[in-house]
């Protein structure tokens, strides 16, 4: 679902605290990618973690998007401010 080769490349592999920190900024860029499409797009996005994770696990992802947005994060590859 996210479009990320160092996520592929380590999938299978342990879990290290930083790629665990990667595969999280690597989700806030997938959300906030999605939201420059629409903010349709984001919300259905953010539903299925819901659905699939959990309140804590949907808030935490859409903070600190909401957070990157505002800081002029649009989902590029590797970007974090
Ligand atoms: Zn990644």
């Amino acid at each position: 679902m996210i479009d990320c080769q160092k996520c592929a490349d380590q999938r299978d592999g342990g879990v290290a605290l930083d790629l665990q920190k990667h595969r999280f900024q690597c989700e806030v860029r997938h959300v906030l990618m999605l939201r420059t499409i629409s903010r349709a797009r984001m919300d259905s996005y953010l539903e299925l973690v819901l659905k699939r994770r959990g309140d804590a696990a949907m808030w935490k992802l859409k903070d600190v998007a909401k957070d990157q947005w505002g800081k002029g994060n649009r989902g590029e590859f590797g970007m974090w401010k």
